[in-house]
This record gives structure tokens, C-alpha cells and sequence, in this order.
């Protein structure tokens, strides 16, 4: 099999399955036709071969792409070609693989279910009638559907583990700092990583492998040192010491989530691990700290969108004031303006401390609240969410039952901790279910294992 038919059965899929997932926001195909033939040329003719060579990948579509159209899923960037590639697309290139396109997602990362894309509301290939999550939902629903082989999204607050579950993939948010953002459009910096959605927990470490490590164009990128991630994947847990938090399987959880995460810790049981159950007694005020900061964050973030250095401008003004509001008016959805008004409103003179300070002072309590379960536990299992996907429709008139979907993933982004979203069983409604495995900061190694072991 040579790479040019890799990346032919990568187009054929799409062009037989897109116009119902809606997945992609751009392909790039005549680029990724003449990459493949010269890697075409190599084959047999080189000793060493990239880590990904020649493998179709999708990139989310808020990590830039030289000269391809990059808009984070935003109507005010539609026109938006970046003049160069973000750290993980060069990273991608030096393994070899094959960028095939631009995936789907909520408008700037916000949203659980792609309906806030400002272009399109991608589809879940299990069934076309519910939501692919969100916000990376264009990233697991193209795997999902084998348009793609694997992918990258972009985790703040669950945003790869969400839509990987409701797609019934494997999905990794990284520890922060273990994967560059140079080049990821931010949402809020503090909580942001980019990471892989995959068929198979091995594809997943092979895809972090990849991207992983120290990056001096990313200040919050730390010198620390890259393990083997595929070494980790044994098939032994013998031994592993896990904690089930109660608020993991309490008050809002589905009845079918609770017993397919017992279900899961009887495998896990089976092969060696023991469990108990723990308390993460902050987890309830994870939420709240976390829309207050992300969406502080987000005000800063975006205020770089004015019509004059990126994207477009609005050509029905006479003023620059007002060219400037005309362009975020007609640019920005509604989700994205309502979180600039709450970052916004939080962040002034006189609510700082009553808010923004005390979600920061919340946050360091959920922190340490991984903390203490880490002292004596090598990792922390749970579901990824709370119910199966949705149907397309269900929760967007009311932004908070959305905001709730998020209870699950929200507390690893606040304390930085790595996690992955697996495959575990199905509901009642035929969509799948995630298990969620969380480890110590930068242990992504034993995320996989336990993962591995299970699936
Ligand atoms: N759904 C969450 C939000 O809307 C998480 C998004 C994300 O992780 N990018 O903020």
C-alpha cells in the first residue's frame, strides 16, 4: 500500500460521508496529493522512516495552518490564511503524516455540542440525528466516521474527552504544558492544550508522541523530559491503586453512566487493579470558577479581533470606533459575545476581587483536592460525562443545561492533570459511553496503560 492510497481512501471516505457528518471546514487536498507522492518517492529508499509516515490526520480548526484557511470555527476570521504553522502542525510534518484537513467546532472552542459553529453543525455517525459533542466536535465524529485516521483537538474544559465519548473514540487532554499552544487560537490560556482523538488508546500514544515536548515558543511550556508513552502500554495493571470520587457518581449523573463505569472498574478489578471510593469535595464549585475564568480569560483573549488585524472588517461603518463594533457585532455568535460580556463584567474595576480572585482561590482548593487523592492513588477514574450524546437542538436555547454537561471534565483542566475519554458501552439510545481516566500531572504514561488494559 503506498501513501497515495492512503490518502485516496481518506478523500473517498469524505466524499461519501460528508455531506451528512459535516465534519470538515476545509480539506487540503492538492497539497496533500503532491506530499504523498513525495513521500511515495521515499518509500523503500530511506532507512528511517517519520513516526507517522504517511498517515491522514485532520487538524481542529482553531491550530493554524500556513496558507490554509484557519477560522476556529468564527464567521469574523472566514478569510483568515495564517502565514505560518502552529508548533504541532510542524511537529506533524516532521513525523511525516499527512494533513487532509480543517475539522469543525464551536465558534472560538465554546460549546458542547458544535451547534455554536458559526458555519456548520457537524453530525454524530452513529446517528445523524444527535450532537458529536463538542467543542472538537468536527475531530471526533471525522474518526468516528474513518474519514480520518486520527486528529487534534483542543481541550479547556473538556472538549476533546466530551466529544470522543459521544463518538465513541479515545480522546487525551495532555497535562498543561506537555504539548506547545504556539499557534492554537486561545480561549483562556490557562486551561487551553491541544491533544489526539483516535480509534485505539496505541494510535493515541503514537499521536502524543508525536506532539509532545519543551517548546520555547510557548512560555508556559516546561523543560521537562518526554517518556516512551508506547512502553507504557503492557497490558499489566497488576497492582494500579485506583480512586472512584462519589461526586463522580452522584446527583446528575445518568443511572446507564453509573453502572457502565461500575461495570468498567469489574474489568479493571479483574486484572489486578483495586479501587475505592474518594471524595473530591470542591468538584461542586469546579463549574462556576471555570466559566468565570475561562470566559475572563476569553475577553482578554479576543479582544485582539477588531477588524484590522486579522480576518474580516466590516464595511458598514464610518468611524473607527464604529467599524470596530460593527465588525464584532456581525463577526461574533451569541455564545462568544455573552462570554465577553461575563469576562468582561468580571474582570472590571471594582468585581475583580468578588469574582475573578475568588474563582483563582477556588481553583488552587480543586487542585488540591487531585493532590491529596494522588498522594495514594495512581489514578482517578470516572465517566467522561454525565448522559450520551444529545440530540441536535435539545440544549441550545438554554446556555446553563449545556454549561452542565461540562461537570465532569471541568475540574482536570482547572488543576492541569491529564485525562483520557475511552469506549465503554452504549446507552439505551444506541450512543456510546466514556470512561474517563485522570493521572498525575505529566504521568500520561499511566493514563495509557490503565487505558490500554481496558479497552
Ligand atoms: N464546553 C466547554 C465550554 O464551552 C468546554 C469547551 C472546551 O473545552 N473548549 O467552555
Amino acid at each position: 500500500i503506498s501513501v497515495t492510497d492512503l490518502v485516496d481512501a481518506s478523500y473517498k471516505r469524505i466524499s461519501e460521508v460528508e455531506d451528512k457528518v459535516q465534519a470538515f471546514l476545509a480539506l487540503n487536498e492538492e497539497q496533500a496529493r503532491q506530499q504523498a507522492r513525495l513521500l511515495d518517492e521515499k518509500l523503500g529508499n530511506v532507512d528511517e522512516y517519520g513516526l507517522l509516515f504517511g498517515l491522514p490526520i485532520g487538524v481542529k480548526d482553531n491550530i493554524v495552518t500556513k496558507g490554509l484557511r484557519t477560522t476556529a470555527g468564527s464567521k469574523i476570521l472566514a478569510n483568515f490564511d495564517p502565514i505560518y504553522d502552529a508548533t504541532v502542525v510542524q511537529k506533524l510534518q516532521q513525523a511525516e503524516s499527512i494533513t487532509i484537513g480543517k475539522l469543525n467546532m464551536d465558534e472560538f472552542a465554546m460549546g458542547s455540542s458544535n451547534e455554536n459553529s458559526g458555519f456548520q453543525a457537524t453530525r454524530n455517525p452513529w446517528n445523524l440525528e444527535y450532537v458529536p459533542g463538542g467543542s472538537s466536535g468536527g475531530s471526533a465524529a471525522s474518526v468516528a466516521a474513518g474519514e480520518v485516521l486520527f486528529s487534534l483537538g483542543s481541550d479547556t474544559g473538556g472538549s476533546i474527552r466530551q466529544p470522543a465519548a459521544y463518538c465513541g473514540v479515545v480522546g487525551l487532554k495532555p497535562t498543561y504544558g506537555r504539548v506547545s499552544r504556539y499557534g492554537l487560537i486561545a480561549f483562556a490560556s490557562s486551561l487551553d492544550q491541544i491533544g489526539p482523538i483516535t480509534r485505539s488508546v496505541e494510535d493515541n500514544a503514537y499521536l502524543l508522541q508525536a506532539i509532545s515536548g519543551w517548546d520555547r515558543m510557548d512560555s508556559t511550556s516546561p523543560n521537562v523530559e518526554v517518556p516512551d508513552y508506547l512502553s507504557a502500554l503492557t497490558g499489566d495493571i497488576q497492582g494500579l491503586r485506583i480512586a472512584v470520587p462519589k461526586e463522580y457518581l452522584g446527583e446528575g449523573v445518568s443511572e446507564e453512566v453509573r453502572q457502565s463505569v461500575l461495570a468498567a472498574l469489574k474489568v479493571l478489578e479483574g486484572l489486578g487493579a483495586t479501587w475505592d471510593e474518594v471524595s473530591l469535595p470542591h468538584s461542586k464549585y469546579a463549574l462556576a470558577a471555570y466559566y468565570l475564568l475561562s470566559s475572563s480569560e476569553a475577553s482578554a483573549n479576543l479582544a485582539r479581533f477588531d477588524g484590522v488585524r486579522y480576518g474580516v472588517r466590516s464595511d458598514n461603518a464610518s468611524s473607527l470606533i464604529e467599524m470596530y463594533k460593527q465588525t464584532r457585532s456581525e463577526g461574533f455568535g451569541d455564545e462568544v459575545k455573552r462570554r465577553i460580556m461575563l469576562g468582561t463584567f468580571a474582570l472590571s474595576s471594582g468585581y475583580y476581587d468578588a469574582y475573578y480572585k475568588k474563582a483563582q482561590q477556588v481553583r488552587t482548593l480543586i487542585k488540591q483536592d487531585f493532590e491529596n487523592i494522588f498522594a495514594s492513588y495512581d489514578v482517578i477514574v470516572g465517566p467522561t460525562a454525565p448522559t450520551t450524546a444529545f440530540k441536535l437542538g435539545e440544549k441550545v436555547a438554554d446556555p446553563l443545561t449545556m454549561y452542565v454537561n461540562d461537570i465532569l471534565t471541568i475540574p482536570i483542566n482547572l488543576a492541569g492533570v491529564p485525562a483520557i475519554s475511552v469506549p465503554c458501552g452504549f446507552g439505551a439510545n444506541g450512543m456510546p459511553l466514556g470512561l474517563q481516566i485522570i493521572g498525575k500531572h505529566f504521568d500520561e504514561a499511566n493514563v495509557y496503560r490503565t487505558a490500554h488494559a481496558f479497552e
